[in-house]
């Protein structure tokens, strides 16, 4: 089964890693069809790059199996 190659809907950066892709599920809803890379989904949410890391961060430390 080919893997799905995701790009950032603003900046066109791909394909986005696992992480970046979960990241936007967790924060913008399961059901988004739109995917940012971590800088535009800060720009987006109007937080750090940094705070996004931290949120990725912080699923994995609760054992989240969407991140790697
Ligand atoms: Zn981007």
């Amino acid at each position: 089964m080919a893997k799905k190659i995701f790009s950032c809907v603003a900046c066109g950066k791909q394909p986005l890693t696992k992480n970046e892709v979960s990241i936007n599920k967790k924060l913008l809803g399961m059901t988004s069809k739109n995917f940012y890379c971590i800088e535009c989904l800060a720009i987006f949410l109007e937080v750090a790059p940094q705070d996004i890391l931290d949120k990725i961060e912080d699923f994995k430390n609760d054992g989240c199996k969407l991140f790697e």
